[in-house]
Parts: C-alpha cells; structure tokens; sequence
C-alpha cells in the first residue's frame, strides 16, 4: 500500500479516536437506550418521569393488572425541567432518567416481580433501573453523599395541585436529620417554594405525618428504594401533579419547579463536587 494511502488511514484513525473520545467524556451526551431517555448531569439533582412515555413496544403483551394509564405530560415536564435548570445555572444540567415506553406494557416504579408480565419486557425494566441506580451512586460519589431526587407523576385528583409523596419524611430522613424539618417543609424547601409561587401542596408543608400524606400518592417503588433512608441512596421526593401543571401550564410549572430545585441546593446541597463524573451514561 502506497505510503500516501496509509498516512490518510492512519490520520483518519486518530481522528476517530479523538473524536470518539471526546463524545464519551461529552457533559451533554444523551443516552436513549432501550426506549430510556437519560443524561447524566452536573448538579446533585435527579430527575425520574418513570410513566411518560408513549412508545409501543411490539414483543411485550399489555399488562393485566395494575394501573395501564400514562401519567400524560410528565416526560415532557422532565426534559423541560432539566432545561430550565440548566439556564439557569448557566450550562449546569441535572441528571435525568425518563421512560419513553408506554406503561401499559411495563411499570418502572414496582418491583421486577409486579411491574410487566411479558418476558421481553426486562431488558427495559433494567435498563431504567441500572441507570436510575448508576446515577445516584454518582451523584452520591461526586457530592459529598448527598443528593435529591425528584420523581414525576400524575394524578387526576386535582387539576391544579400537587401531592407530595415520601412515604411520610422516610424517603427524605437524611435531609431532615441533618439539615433539620425545614428543608423539608420550611419556605425555603422545595415544596416551601411552590408554596409561595401560589401552587397548592397536599399536605401543605405540614411536619412529616401531621397530618399523613395521601395514601394513594405517598411515594411509590422508585423513592422508597432510592431515598435516603438507604444508606446508599439520596433525597427522594415523589410529586404527583395535576393535569394543569402537566399540560396548559407544563411550561410555567418547569420554571418555577426549575427555579425551587435551584434555590433548594444553592441552601441545601452546596456541591462539593472533587470527582469528575464517569460515563454511566
Ligand atoms: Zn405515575
């Protein structure tokens, strides 16, 4: 081979290299692998949207049991979010894991033993599951040990509110140990910001348990095994919101939701950042 032929070759070799590489330690890499959306980020944030998805899965029969209805808007809702979020840190986004499958066909937030009935449904379940548990570990790698995550629902209850699910303060006990009630419930919380944005929180920012958080919507699989009452998990808050944040106000909803997480960790998570993230994604 002409000497000319292998130069070309081998430059082009070590511009795919280069290039490739550059991809892999790429912040904003999105990864859509087995009909999961997600990115890591760069913010010990998580955001989950495990029943906003719409795609069909043509080897997976429909379920049987259990609730088959999509919770509308919120996949949007979460890439909106991490959008939001990301201006307003000025390049910074939060990580993300949303399901683009229809829950009909499998539900992210159970156990692997209820959440599908066909087969060919595993491989997403634990796609969803293994980047959901990468992510957290990162965050919790990166951060100091800390971290929140938000998981996305809706509810059909009530158009205009949203109830808040921690199984009762359990999902946040690390939060409320070592920061104290209010961070969890104070003005400058989460909710506490919603709050003052004029949204109605069900129960309203009251002390865990006083009075109980609505049994149907109190947290769910995904922030009882990823909250922080687990040793290896992080800050773990279910929002079950209603049609109008989800849809003619999803917009406005993602501003405000975006500009409450950012103000809850410039108070509560001060990043300790002294890790480079890995490629989880
Ligand atoms: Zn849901």
């Amino acid at each position: 081979m002409p000497l000319r032929i292998l130069n070309l070759i081998s430059g082009f070799l070590l511009f795919a290299t280069t290039h490739l590489f550059a991809q892999s330690t790429n912040n904003n890499t999105t990864t859509n692998n087995h009909l999961v959306h997600s990115h890591p980020g760069d913010l010990p944030i998580l955001i989950t949207a495990p029943h906003g998805g719409t795609n069909v899965l043509k080897d997976v029969l429909t379920r049987t049991n259990g609730t088959l209805l999509r919770d509308d808007g919120t996949y949007e809702l979460a890439l909106l979010v991490s959008e939001e979020l990301t201006k307003l840190t000025k390049g910074k986004q939060p990580y993300l894991v949303a399901a683009q499958f229809h829950r009909k066909y499998l539900d992210v937030n159970r156990p692997a033993t209820n959440a599908f009935e066909s087969p060919g449904a595993k491989s997403y379940y634990d796609t969803y599951h293994n980047q959901t548990s990468n992510y957290v570990a990162e965050i919790r790698q990166r951060f100091g040990g800390e971290g929140l995550m938000i998981d996305l629902h809706g509810q059909a209850r009530d158009a205009a509110s949203i109830f808040r699910g921690t199984g009762n303060g359990v999902t946040v006990l690390r939060l409320i140990q070592k920061q104290g009630e209010a961070a969890f419930t104070g003005t400058n919380s989460l909710l506490g910001q919603l709050a003052t944005k004029g949204y109605n929180i069900i129960p309203n920012n009251t002390p865990p348990g006083k009075p109980p958080e609505d049994r149907s919507y109190n947290g769910g699989f995904t922030v009882r095994t990823y909250g922080s009452h687990k040793d290896d998990g992080i800050d773990a808050i279910q929002l079950e919101l209603g049609s109008q944040l989800r849809r003619a106000d999803r917009k406005k909803f993602a501003t405000d939701l975006a500009q409450a997480i950012f103000t809850f960790q410039e108070k509560y998570l001060k990043p300790t950042e002294s890790i480079p993230k890995s490629k989880t994604d």
